[in-house]
């Protein structure tokens, strides 16, 4: 069942005269509204107990990046969590579209969302749910600053324990944020400017919505257990096979990060990120390395291409 989508006239009068929403622009409930306005019921389960999937792609100087791999896993998600929603993938992608092209921003940060919503008759049981798609596009925001991208990032590795893939599985991307928000207080603590937290074994897992590679003898390593299997990580592993690096998912130690050559992290919200300080300790000289910053040059030159993005139309502007 596929619905056709209304635009909320307010919206679309006012759209070409202002030339977007600085704030963003949201899509629920069958309408388009500026962000301010998108709220949902506190009943709503993927509220109350985090029962929800979601994915977040980014449109950089007006293309989206890798569209078709978020779709993928937010469809997987939404399959593996048993959600049905009225919009089929093609729909899904229009509306992601309209959005973007609705807020006017030529860079976004654009998150579609699937929550369990809630069930008219009060019921607990989930399956009576009516399961609810939210989409919005607000500016682009990343993990790290400018000069944070310049010097690298300082990190604090937590000794806080992620989720386990036992208890939810780590490749349907989730709201189950309390490990990491968690590790991000132990790291300010620490005096650090973010954080990593560990799997069950203790080793290296990944940090708030970002996963980790470290860069040893010219090869690349990044936890391949527990973590979500993010698009930007696998788009390392993608230009590694392009330029030729050896990049593998295996368990990294604590200490096995602090002796790396160097150290990135990689997020939609900011791409391909230095880390340059663990803890106490610089990594390696403490400078942002000759990889890393090959990977990053490489990463942002793919967002023109045809094969890695797909352009927005944006009809007003
Ligand atoms: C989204 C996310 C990432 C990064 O995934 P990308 O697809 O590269 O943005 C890593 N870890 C967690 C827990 C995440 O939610």
């Amino acid at each position: 069942m596929t619905q056709t989508l209304p635009v909320l006239p307010a919206v679309a009068e006012h759209y070409c005269d202002q030339r977007g929403y600085p704030d963003g622009v949201a899509f629920m409930d069958g309408q388009y509204l500026p962000m301010s306005e998108a709220k949902i019921s506190v009943l709503d389960w993927g509220f109350l107990h985090s029962d929800a999937t979601y994915d977040t792609v980014h449109v950089w100087n007006g293309r989206f990046f890798r569209l078709d791999l978020h779709l993928d896993r937010f469809f997987r998600g939404m399959e593996r969590l048993r959600m049905r929603i009225p919009y089929d993938r093609e729909t899904i992608e229009s509306i992601l579209r309209n959005c973007v092209a609705l807020s006017g921003h030529k860079s976004s940060y654009v998150e579609m969302i699937c929550t369990r919503g809630s069930s008219p008759t009060f019921s607990r049981d989930p399956r009576q749910a009516e399961n609810r798609f939210i989409a919005f596009a607000v500016p682009f925001g990343s993990v790290a600053n400018k000069e944070q991208l310049e010097r690298g990032l300082h990190v604090a590795i937590s000794e806080t324990v992620r989720i386990p893939p036992k208890s939810i599985d780590p490749s349907i991307k989730n709201y189950h944020w309390l490990d990491l928000v968690k590790g991000l207080f132990d790291a300010y603590d620490m005096g650090a400017e973010t954080a990593l937290i560990l799997d069950a074994n203790g080793h290296i897992a990944e940090g708030p919505g970002f996963n980790v590679f470290v860069v040893k003898d010219g090869s690349l390593r990044t936890p391949a257990f527990g973590v979500l299997p993010g698009i930007t990580r696998r788009t390392v592993f993608d230009l590694c096979s392009e330029i030729g690096l050896s990049a593998t998912a295996a368990d990294i130690s604590r200490t096995e990060i602090k002796a790396a050559d160097e150290v990135f992290i990689t997020s939609t919200a900011g791409g391909i990120m230095p880390v340059t300080r663990i803890d106490d300790a610089p990594i390696a000289s403490g400078h942002v390395g000759f990889i890393t910053r090959q990977l990053m040059d490489l990463y942002w030159q793919k967002h023109d291409e045809p094969a890695w993005s797909s352009v927005v139309d944006y009809p007003c502007l």
